[in-house]
C-alpha cells in the first residue's frame, strides 16, 4: 500500500486500520476465531505503526499499536495484575533482528551483554500466583493490566504444580534485603504459555467435526478456547500443557539473570522448554533462529518464532518498557512457511448466493502445524493469473497458520499435456446453466432451488456470525435436509427435540446398528435453536443471506430501520430512476435504503429484490410465527434529535474537541457524520489546516462552519439556518 501523502488521507486510513485491527483483536482474543492470517494481521499493524510514526499528531493513546491484547471478557472474574504483563515487539527478518541487537548494545553503552534465545511457544499467556508455595490463582493476560480468573480450569492442567518444590525455596542470603521470614515462601507469580500439543489439536478437531461442533483454526486458538471455558471439565478433557519462562518479581527470589529464572522454574517443578541457549553475539543468535526454523516442524508443539531476551535483569531494568512491550526482548517471527504439493483436482463449490468458487484439492501437506489438502482459488480470473493446472506441482502456504493459499505452480515440473482449466457451463449441484455477468469476476448459478445453495443458506443462518445455533454444523444440516425436515431457515424453529434425537446420522456402529443423534445432543441443539430466536436484528439481516449484505451493512440497516417490517416497507418504495433529467444525488436521496451510510444503490437494489420476492416474504412470516424476534427496541435518544437528516463532514484540527469527540456529539443529536464531501453533505466543519475536503466543499457550494459555529450548534442543538428538526437539504 502506498503511504498517503496528505494528512487527511492518512487520518482516514489510520482510522480505518484501527477499526479493522480492533475487529480482528476481538475475533482473535475474545472469540478465539481469527478471520485472517497472523501475517496479514501483522501487516495491518505495521502499516498503522508506520502511519502513526509519519504523522505523530494522529497517534492516540488507545490505538491498538499502544495496547496489549484485549480487555478481559465479562464471563470471568477480573484479576488485576500486580506487575503488568506485556506483549513483545516483532522482528520480521534477520535485518530487523540485527537492528534491535544494535539498538540494545547502543542503549547499554556497549557493555558486555548476553542474550537468551527461547522458542516462542504459540499458545496463550498464563500467570500463576503461588502463596506460601501453594497455587492460589491462575489468570490470562487480558489487556496486560487486568486478566481473567481461570484458576478452576488451570487446576485441571496436569503439568501445573499445585505446590512449589522445596528445592527452589530461596535461602535468606539469596534474597534482596534478606528481611523476610524464610520459613515462608515469598508470594511468587510465575508466567508462561499454555499450549495444546499438535497431536492433541488434530484429535480435538476430528472430535469437534464428528460431533457437529466447529473446528479450531490452529493449536493457539484451541488452547486459548479450552482454557477460557465455563465448565472446567471441558478444560480437563482438552490435553493442555505449559512451558513457563518468567517470574513477575525475580529479584524477590534473589535471581539476577533470565537464565537463572529458567533454572529456578525448573527446580520449582515447572515445565521449562529445554530448547534454550545463552548467546554472547549476533551470529549465535542467528544460528539459533535458523536451527529453530529447521526444527519447527518436528517439534510436538507449535512455535511461531524465537524470543531473544537480554540475560541480565539489571540491564533489562535499564532498558525498560514501551507502552506495549519490553525493550529488552524481541520476537523474531518466522517467515510464512511454504510447501510444495501436487494439485489433483479443481472442484467447484456453490455458495449460498449461487457464486461458483473453484477449490484446489491437493495432496495433503503439513504446513505450520496442521495438515491442509485444499485452498480456495477464488475465481476463474485468479486461476488464469496464477496459471495453475491440474497435475501441477504447486507452492502452498498458510501464512500465520490460518488460511491456506496456493501461491502458484512450478512451471518446470508441469506434466506434459496439462490443460488450462475452464469453469463448467452447468452448475455442479443442480445442473442448470451458469452465468457470468459482464464486468463481474464471479460465475453464478441463478437457480434459487439449487440444493447446494440451500445447504449453504441454512449453514450461513446457523453460523457463528449470524444466528449462531451452536452445534448445528454441516453434517447435521445435511441429514436434516435429506430427511426432509429442513427446507428453509424457518424450519430450524419447527424441529422437534425427539425427532432430532432419533435423527439417523447415516453411519453405523460396529454392531451394524445405525448411529442416531441422541438425546443429549438433541437437547443441546434445541436449547441453542431457542437461544437463536432472540439474536440481534443485524444478525437476522445478515443471516438471511441477502446478496451484498455483509455484517457491517446489516448493522447499518438494523440501526437505521429497527425492524424487518420497517426495512420491508422501505424496500417497497421505488426510488426515482437516475437519468431522464433526474440527478444521481436526487435518485439517491429518494431511496431510503441507498442513503443509509455505507449502503448505496447496488445493495439497495438487492435488498429490494429480496423483499420483492413473495417466497422471501412468506419465509419472514414463518420466522415470525415461529418466534424469531424481528425487531429491536430502539433506545430513546438522550438528546432531542434536532440534527436528524443532516450530514456533516469534519476536517482539519479543532481546538476544543478531537474530531472523534465532535463527531460523537453530532451523532448524539441525530446527525450523520461522513468521511467524504459530496453534494449530499449538509455542512463541512473546518478546523485549522483544513485541506482538500474544504476545497471540495467550496467547489460544490456546501456550507462551511468554523469551530465557533460548531460549538454553538452543539450547545443549542440547532444548525444555522435550519429550524425544523427533520429538514433534509436533499429533499
Ligand atoms: P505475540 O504472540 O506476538 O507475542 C507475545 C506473546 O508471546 C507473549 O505475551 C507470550 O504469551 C508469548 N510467548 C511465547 N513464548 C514466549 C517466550 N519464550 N518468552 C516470552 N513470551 C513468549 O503477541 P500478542 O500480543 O500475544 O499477539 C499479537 C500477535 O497475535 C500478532 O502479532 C498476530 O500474529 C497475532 N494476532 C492475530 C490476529 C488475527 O486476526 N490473525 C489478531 C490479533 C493478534
Amino acid at each position: 500500500m502506498t503511504p498517503p501523502v496528505d494528512r487527511e488521507s492518512a487520518a482516514a486510513r489510520t482510522q480505518a486500520l484501527r477499526a479493522e485491527i480492533e475487529r480482528h483483536n476481538r475475533m482473535y482474543y475474545a472469540l478465539d476465531a481469527p478471520e485472517i492470517s497472523d501475517a496479514a494481521y501483522d501487516a495491518l499493524s505495521r502499516e498503522l505503526r508506520e502511519l502513526e510514526a509519519a504523522w505523530p499528531d494522529l497517534a492516540v493513546s488507545d490505538s491498538p499499536t499502544q495496547k496489549v491484547g484485549q480487555a478481559p471478557s465479562a464471563q470471568f472474574a477480573p484479576v488485576a495484575h500486580a506487575v503488568r504483563m506485556y506483549s513483545l515487539d516483532n522482528a520480521m527478518g534477520l535485518d530487523e533482528l540485527d537492528a534491535w541487537l544494535g539498538r540494545v548494545r547502543e542503549a547499554v553503552g556497549y557493555r558486555a551483554c548476553e542474550f537468551v534465545c527461547e522458542l516462542k511457544i504459540d499458545g496463550s499467556s498464563l500467570a500463576l500466583t503461588y502463596e506460601d508455595g501453594a497455587l492460589l490463582r491462575a489468570a490470562t493476560r487480558g489487556d496486560g493490566r487486568t486478566g481473567e480468573n481461570i484458576t478452576v480450569n488451570v487446576r485441571q492442567v496436569a503439568d501445573v504444580p499445585t505446590h512449589l518444590d522445596e528445592a527452589a525455596r530461596p535461602a535468606a542470603h539469596d534474597v534482596q534485603g534478606s528481611l523476610f521470614d524464610i520459613a515462608a515462601w515469598p508470594a511468587t507469580e510465575v508466567r508462561g504459555e499454555i499450549y495444546m500439543p499438535k497431536a492433541s489439536f488434530e484429535r480435538l478437531n476430528a472430535e469437534q467435526e464428528a460431533s457437529g461442533g466447529s473446528a479450531f483454526a490452529n493449536p493457539r486458538n484451541a488452547a486459548a478456547g479450552s482454557v477460557r471455558q465455563k465448565d472446567p471439565q471441558v478444560t480437563a478433557s482438552r490435553d493442555l500443557a505449559t512451558f513457563m519462562y518468567a517470574i513477575a518479581e525475580p529479584r524477590a527470589l534473589g535471581l539476577a539473570r533470565q537464565s537463572e529464572v529458567l533454572e529456578w522454574l525448573r527446580r520449582a517443578g515447572f515445565h521449562v522448554n529445554p530448547d534454550v541457549i545463552v548467546c554472547a553475539d549476533g551470529p549465535s543468535v542467528h544460528e539459533f533462529c535458523a536451527s529453530a526454523i529447521k526444527r519447527r516442524e518436528s517439534l510436538p508443539y507449535e512455535i511461531d518464532g524465537v524470543v531473544v531476551k537480554v540475560d541480565s535483569l539489571a540491564l533489562q531494568d535499564e532498558l525498560g518498557y514501551t507502552s506495549k512491550a519490553p525493550r529488552w526482548a524481541i520476537a523474531f517471527k518466522f517467515p510464512p512457511e511454504e510447501k510444495t504439493t501436487v494439485l489433483r483436482e479443481i472442484r467447484v463449490q456453490v455458495g449460498r448466493t449461487g457464486n461458483l468458487t473453484p477449490l484446489a484439492e491437493f495432496d495433503p501437506v503439513t504446513v505450520a502445524g496442521s495438515t491442509i489438502a485444499r485452498a480456495t482459488l477464488h475465481n476463474i480470473d485468479e486461476i488464469g493469473r496464477k496459471d495453475v493446472r491440474v497435475g501441477d506441482t504447486i507452492i502452498v502456504r498458510k501464512a500465520g497458520d490460518v488460511i491456506p493459499e496456493v501461491l502458484g505452480p512450478i512451471l518446470s515440473l508441469r506434466p506434459k499435456g496439462a490443460e488450462i482449466w475452464r469453469m463448467p457451463t452447468a452448475c455442479p449441484s443442480c445442473g442448470e446453466p451458469v452465468w457470468r455477468e459482464e464486468r463481474e469476476v464471479a460465475t453464478r448459478c441463478v437457480n434459487a432451488g439449487c440444493p447446494a445453495q440451500r445447504l449453504e443458506r441454512l449453514a450461513h443462518w446457523a453460523g457463528r456470525g449470524s444466528l449462531d445455533i451452536d452445534g448445528m454444523g454441516y453434517e447435521i444440516i445435511t441429514r436434516l435436509v435429506d430427511t426432509g425436515a429442513l427446507h428453509d431457515v424457518s424450519d430450524f424453529y419447527a424441529l422437534d427435540e425427539q425427532d432430532l434425537a432419533a435423527l439417523d446420522m447415516g453411519r453405523v456402529k460396529q454392531d451394524g446398528a445405525p448411529v442416531a443423534l441422541g438425546p443429549i445432543v438433541a437437547a443441546k441443539l434445541t436449547a441453542s435453536i431457542d437461544a437463536s430466536r432472540r439474536r440481534s436484528l443485524a444478525r437476522v439481516f445478515f443471516g438471511l443471506g441477502i446478496r451484498h449484505v455483509g455484517s457491517t451493512v446489516a448493522e447499518a440497516l438494523a440501526a437505521e430501520f429497527g425492524s424487518i417490517d420497517a426495512l420491508a416497507e422501505a424496500a417497497s418504495i421505488s426510488p426515482l430512476a437516475a437519468g431522464g433529467g433526474v440527478t444521481l444525488a436526487a435518485a439517491l436521496a429518494s431511496d431510503p435504503i441507498a442513503r443509509v451510510e455505507g449502503v448505496g444503490p447496488k445493495i439497495a437494489e438487492s435488498v429490494r429484490a429480496f423483499f420483492g420476492n413473495a417466497e422471501n416474504r412468506a419465509l419472514i412470516e414463518r420466522l415470525r410465527e415461529r418466534g424469531v424476534v424481528l425487531a429491536e427496541e430502539k433506545r430513546a435518544p438522550a438528546r432531542p434529535q434536532t440534527l436528524a437528516g443532516l450530514t456533516f463532514v469534519l476536517t482539519g484540527a479543532l481546538e476544543a474537541y478531537s474530531r472523534d469527540a465532535a463527531g460523537a456529539a453530532l451523532k448524539e443529536l441525530g446527525a450523520k457524520v461522513s468521511g467524504s464531501v459530496s453534494k449530499k453533505t449538509s455542512f463541512v466543519v473546518a478546523g485549522d489546516d483544513a485541506g482538500s475536503k474544504l476545497a471540495k466543499a467550496l467547489e460544490l457550494g456546501v456550507s462551511v462552519l468554523d469551530e465557533e459555529a460548531l460549538v454553538s450548534m452543539l450547545d443549542t442543538g440547532h444548525a444555522p439556518g435550519f429550524v425544523a428538526a427533520t429538514s433534509d437539504p436533499d429533499e
